[in-house]
């Protein structure tokens, strides 16, 4: 039997492409291997988003030139965001790999209706599913726009057969993503927007709940919070980063928005919808930023009092706009304070979670709220509604008993 073998680092959506790809190999008779050396077709899905993932990428390339000399038959394939609209250099600087297929794009080596067909046979309750690619907005930080190109949606009739047919086989659960969803459809013929979609998958009989990410807060609607108000199966989370409290570091970083802007949206969210779950992220140590502008960021997150808070130092990125023009001038350690500080910020409740899986001898699954909840139960708790008490906190994830559970 041939195997594949997909490496994967970086954000939900690779992760959902990974899936995609995984599954497509399995129904041509393909098995999955844990090592390079078994396998008749390796891909590799990257992210470039810092640099020290592109580094990670890069060596494991480099690693493999050995193992594809002694085995020309092997199909060496990357995707991810490194692959860019420069193919032929990449071509150049990796001679040894077949195919390069930006991310979202089929694989070439394929039919493209057979790949579209690339849906798990047996999905796991929760699945992730792009509809938008790309970025527009050029954050001067992110690499993101140079390397998965502009916004381009998925057609509404497109992504609502895929997800019918998702739950058709086992999903419960359809997480949408995007770089930005806000900006979903603008680029599609009747431009519909993502309260339009939701409403188009809300009715799909079998599917128990809808989440989406990542929010822009300069771009986020009204029509968006009357959906997830409205819409029974829609979620109440939102993930709406905010990445600093003080409004110059937020010019310096193109946001678009300001602090006050940001604050209205959240009062506006939390009063059409009370029991809303809000994750942010936050950038710390940006170039120039004072103790006082970052007090400021912790300030705002003490008053905001999010569920979650991502929180990663800045580190420039070759390429994009703040790292040509600007100093990467706050020492490491101070980034390091300044990280440890906003974790010390974070609390976490849990109550209901949907059970995705088993991890190191537990299960694993998310509250309402997006909260990944560990819990111990001799129980098959795959696929249930489980309510979970929650016993101990860390910066990210809940440890917790069984209360009590129900299924659906
Ligand atoms: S919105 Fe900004 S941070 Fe997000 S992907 Fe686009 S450019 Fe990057």
């Amino acid at each position: 039997m041939p195997q594949y073998y997909i490496w994967t680092i970086g954000c939900q959506m690779n992760k959902a492409e990974s899936e995609r790809l995984g599954s497509f190999f399995e129904q041509r008779g393909y098995q999955a291997t844990a090592t390079t050396e078994e396998a008749d077709v390796i891909v590799l899905n990257g992210c470039v988003v810092r640099q020290s993932a592109e580094n990670r990428i890069i060596n494991k390339l480099n690693a493999l030139k050995s193992l594809k000399r002694g085995r020309p038959s092997l199909t060496l394939a990357l995707t991810g965001c490194l692959v860019n609209s420069d193919i032929e250099q990449l071509k150049k600087n990796f001679p040894h790999v077949d195919y390069f297929f930006k991310p979202g794009d089929y694989p070439q080596w394929l039919e493209k209706a057979e790949w579209t067909q690339a849906l798990p046979q047996h999905p796991p309750p929760s699945v992730y599913v792009p509809i938008i690619q790309g970025c527009n907005n050029f954050c001067s930080y992110c690499i993101v726009p140079y390397r998965r190109g502009r916004e381009r949606s998925r057609p509404v009739a497109q992504i609502t057969s895929e997800v019918r047919e998702l739950v058709h086989r086992g999903a419960k659960e359809v997480t949408l993503l995007g770089q930005n969803v806000d900006s979903y459809g603008h680029d599609l013929p009747d431009k519909p927007d993502l309260a339009d979609l939701l409403s188009e998958l809300n009715p799909i009989e079998g599917l128990v709940r809808i989440r989406f990410l990542t929010n822009h807060p300069k771009d986020m609607s009204s029509r968006l919070i009357e959906a997830v108000a409205g819409l029974d199966k829609v979620c109440e989370q939102l993930s709406l980063p905010v990445q600093s409290g003080n409004d110059a570091i937020l010019k310096a970083m193109r946001r678009g928005y300001t602090v006050e802007h940001y604050r209205q949206l959240i009062t506006r969210i939390r009063r059409r919808i009370p029991e809303v779950a809000l994750s942010t992220d936050v950038i710390v140590g940006f170039p120039s930023e004072s103790k006082q502008q970052f007090q400021q960021t912790v300030d705002l997150l003490a008053e905001l009092r999010f569920d979650t808070v991502h929180v990663a130092p800045y580190s420039p990125r070759p390429g994009t706009i703040a790292s040509s023009r600007f100093e990467d001038n706050v020492a490491p350690a101070e980034k390091k304070g300044r990280l440890d500080k906003i974790e010390q910020l974070q609390e976490r409740i849990a109550t209901e979670v949907l059970v995705e899986g088993r991890k190191e001898g537990k299960w694993q699954g998310r509250a309402r709220s997006g909260k990944l909840v560990f819990f111990s139960s001799n129980d098959d708790c795959l696929g249930k509604l489980m309510k979970i008490k929650i016993e101990r906190t860390s910066p990210w994830s809940l440890q917790g008993m069984v209360a009590s559970s129900n299924t659906d």
